[in-house]
């Protein structure tokens, strides 16, 4: 934002941060809000190779870094090379914790697909068991724009659609920057996250304003500094390959 923007919020009393989004604070959820243009991201590629230095979280042979929410093992279905929802399981967390990460994920949504709106290939990448980054079938797909894929759930819309076809293989760069609470349980530094969508820039170092909440206004409340990843159980059979994350040094 521009200094004669600021200056004009401080004399409007505008919301920086709503300005900073088009000048109007949406609330949750809302169909009205203008949907992210599509973009055509290219053609699907081949797994993407961890660097020397990751995680390797899924190499599509076993799920021996993941359990269940109750921490009974994980009970999702291993095919050749992915891990698909088993619909009604339960969403599965990794059994370490993790703060600042970049994170390398792909995804397929079921092809034919089925249902409409957030009932179509709708699962989810939990950055600290809280912050939301959708995954959805938004191919031909109308829903509301901040429960597209990409987007902060029910906070902030991916700046684009970038979408393939269902039953492609499509990718998720993401780089988090956890929330840092005062002693008091304040927050002093909100999370903030920066999403590619199949090599497309769709969150832009974008501050999260909450724990991800459905059709309610996002509230932080303190938890640890490291916390599982968790990948949502929306009772849709979406496919999940080459989980790979790099933990990043605290930055102060
Ligand atoms: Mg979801």
């Amino acid at each position: 934002m521009n200094r004669s923007l600021l200056v004009l919020c401080a004399l409007a009393g505008v919301p920086v941060a709503a300005a900073a989004q088009g000048g109007k604070a949406w609330p949750p959820n809302s169909l009205d809000r203008p949907k992210p243009p599509v973009v055509d991201p290219g053609p699907e590629r081949p797994p993407v190779p961890p660097p020397s230095d990751a995680i390797v979280l899924f190499d599509g042979t076993d799920l021996s870094q993941w359990q269940m929410r109750d921490s009974t093992p994980a009970k999702w279905i291993v095919r050749a090379g992915y891990v698909e929802v088993a619909p009604g399981t339960g969403s599965m967390q990794t059994r370490r914790g993790f703060g600042d990460v970049q994170l390398h994920i792909e995804w397929a949504t079921p092809n034919p697909p089925h249902g409409d709106s957030q009932e179509r290939g709708n699962s989810g990448v939990f950055l600290m068991s809280h912050y939301e980054i959708q995954v959805l079938d938004g191919w031909h797909n109308i829903t509301y724009a901040d429960g597209y894929q990409g987007a902060v759930y029910g906070q902030t819309p991916p700046l684009v659609n970038a979408s393939r076809p269902p039953g492609q293989w499509q990718t998720y760069d993401i780089v988090f920057h956890r929330p840092r609470f005062g002693p008091d349980g304040a927050v002093v530094r909100p999370a903030r996250v920066t999403v590619l969508h199949n090599g497309v820039l769709v969150q832009d170092n974008t501050e999260i304003t909450g724990w991800t909440v459905h059709n309610a206004v996002a509230h932080y409340r303190p938890h640890a500094d490291r916390l599982p990843l968790i990948l949502q159980d929306h009772e849709n059979p979406t496919r999940f390959r080459n989980i790979w994350i790099r933990e990043l040094a605290e930055q102060e």
